[in-house]
C-alpha cells in the first residue's frame, strides 16, 4: 500500500499551476492573482468631507458659538465653485471635494441655520457653528486608502468580493489570473440509473456524479457533466478521448478496482500514462491517477464515501495547484473527541467522518456520524469535518484527533 502522503506528492507533481491569463475584472471573482496589483490611482482621488457639515477654516471656530457667511453649498459629485476666506463656510455633503482654504468639517449637528442678512446691498447667508474642530476634523485625505504605485495584492491571493472592489476603485479593469478550470466528470457502471425510472433487479441510482459536480463547482471549476458511461470499453474511450481534447482535467467515478468488469482500469491502461493506487487509508484505498493526451485524469473508486473521500485528498488538491491556489488541503485543527472513535489496526489512516462545533471551552469538539461504511453516503452527508485517525485501536472519548474541517 502507498502511504497518502506519497500519493498526494506524486499527484501534486504532476498537475502544476496552469499559464496565467488576463481577464476582464468581472470574470476573474474565485480566481487566484498570477502577479501583484499596482494601483494606478489615488483613493480616494480627492480631499474629501467625511460628513455632511460646514467646510470651515479651523481658525474660525477657534471660539463658538462662531458666525459664519456661507458663500455656496457643495454635494458628492460637484466641484468646489471658490476658495474659503476668512469668517466663510461651505455647506458640504458627505463625499464632495474641500473646497480649498478649508482645513476642517464641523458636522451638521452643531449648527443652526441663521437665514440671510443684508450687508453692503449683498445678501449672505449666515450659520452659528458650536463646536471648535482642530485643523483636519472629518477630511478623508486624498489616498488615505490607496497611494498610486501601491503594491495592493500579492499573487495568490483569491479574489474576493472586497478585491473586487478594490479592483474597480482603482479602475483594474483586467487582472492576470489563473484561469478556472474546465472538468469533465462521469460516472460508470451498468447498473446505475439517472432518469428516475422504476429500479429493474440489480439497478441502484447514480450519486456520484451529482455529488462529484457540485464538489467541483464548490472548487471553483466549471463543470462539463459526461453522464453515465456504460461498462463498455469502446464507448468509454470515445468519451474519455473527446474528454481529453475538451477539458483540463477529466474526474471519473468506478471501475478502478479489481473486478472484471472495472472497464476504467481496462480503457485507461490502454490508452493513457496510469498509475493504480492501494492507498494506505481508508475508505479510498483504491486510487488511478494519469495523463491522457496531456490531461489529469482522477480515477476515483465508484463506492460513494471512497468517492467523496478520494475526491477530497487527492483530486480536490490537485485541481486548487492547478488553479494557481497556495493553500491546497482543507484546514487541519487538533480536536476533543467526544465518543470513541473506534477502529481496527490495518496499517491505514482511517478517515472517520465526524460531525463538529466549537464549544464554550474554545475547541473543537467532534463525535462520528454513525454508520462508516464506505457505501453509506447517507450519513457521511452529514459530516462536518474528517477526522484523521492513526493506525490501531482509535481514539476514546476525551482523546484529541486531528481533522479535516470540510466546510
Ligand atoms: P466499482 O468501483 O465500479 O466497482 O463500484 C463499487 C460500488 O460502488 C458498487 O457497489 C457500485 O454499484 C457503486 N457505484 C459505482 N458508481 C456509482 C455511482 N456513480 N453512484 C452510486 N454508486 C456507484
Ligand atoms: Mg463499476
Amino acid at each position: 500500500m502507498t502511504p497518502l502522503e506519497d500519493a498526494q506528492a506524486f499527484v501534486l507533481e504532476s498537475c502544476p499551476p496552469r499559464e496565467p491569463v488576463m481577464l476582464a475584472r468581472e470574470e476573474a471573482g474565485g480566481l487566484v492573482l498570477a502577479e501583484v496589483v499596482v494601483s494606478t490611482e489615488l483613493v480616494p482621488p480627492f480631499d474629501n468631507t467625511a460628513v455632511d457639515g460646514y467646510a470651515v477654516r479651523s481658525e474660525d471656530v477657534a471660539n463658538v458659538p462662531a458666525e459664519l457667511d456661507v458663500i455656496y453649498e457643495i454635494a458628492a459629485g460637484a466641484a468646489p465653485q471658490a476658495d474659503l476666506g476668512p469668517g466663510q463656510a461651505v455647506r458640504i455633503m458627505t463625499g464632495a471635494p474641500l473646497p480649498g482654504g478649508a482645513d476642517a468639517v464641523v458636522m451638521v449637528e452643531y449648527s443652526e441655520r441663521l437665514g440671510e442678512i443684508e450687508r453692503n446691498g449683498v445678501m449672505f447667508e449666515r450659520v452659528r457653528l458650536g463646536e471648535s474642530v482642530r485643523p483636519g476634523t472629518a477630511i478623508r485625505r486624498a489616498g488615505d486608502d490607496v497611494l498610486v504605485g501601491e503594491e495592493l495584492f500579492e499573487p495568490g491571493t483569491i479574489i474576493t468580493p472586497a478585491i473586487e472592489g478594490v479592483l474597480a476603485s482603482v479602475n483594474a479593469q483586467h487582472v492576470k489570473v489563473y484561469p478556472r478550470l474546465r472538468v469533465a466528470v462521469l460516472s460508470t457502471g451498468d447498473e446505475l440509473i439517472t432518469d428516475g425510472s422504476p429500479l429493474a433487479p440489480g439497478q441502484i441510482r447514480e450519486s456520484n456524479k451529482t455529488m462529484l459536480a457540485g464538489m467541483l463547482a464548490e472548487a471553483g471549476c466549471d463543470v462539463v457533466d459526461l453522464g453515465v458511461v456504460r461498462d463498455d470499453e469502446a464507448e468509454l474511450e470515445r468519451v474519455l478521448r473527446s474528454a481529453a481534447a475538451d477539458c483540463d482535467a477529466i474526474v471519473s467515478s468506478g471501475g478502478v478496482s479489481m473486478g472484471d468488469y472495472d472497464v476504467v482500469k481496462a480503457v485507461l491502461g490502454r490508452i493513457a500514462d496510469m498509475t493504480w493506487m492501494q492507498m494506505a487509508i481508508k475508505p479510498a484505498k483504491p486510487f488511478a491517477f494519469g495523463m491522457l493526451d496531456g490531461v489529469p485524469v482522477f480515477g476515483l473508486p465508484g463506492n460513494p464515501v471512497s468517492s467523496m473521500v478520494s475526491f477530497e485528498l487527492m483530486a480536490r488538491p490537485a485541481l486548487r495547484r492547478m488553479m494557481g491556489h497556495r493553500q491546497l488541503a482543507r484546514p487541519s485543527i487538533v480536536a476533543i473527541v467526544d465518543h470513541d472513535l473506534i477502529r481496527n489496526a490495518d496499517g491505514k489512516v482511517h478517515f472517520m467522518r465526524v460531525n463538529g462545533s466549537f464549544q464554550e471551552d474554545g475547541r473543537y469538539h467532534v463525535a462520528p456520524v454513525g454508520a462508516q461504511g464506505s457505501h453509506q453516503l447517507a450519513a457521511t452527508a452529514n459530516a462536518d469535518a474528517m477526522a484523521v485517525v492513526p493506525d490501531g485501536g482509535g481514539v476514546v472519548a476525551g482523546g484529541e484527533v486531528a481533522v479535516l474541517l470540510l466546510r
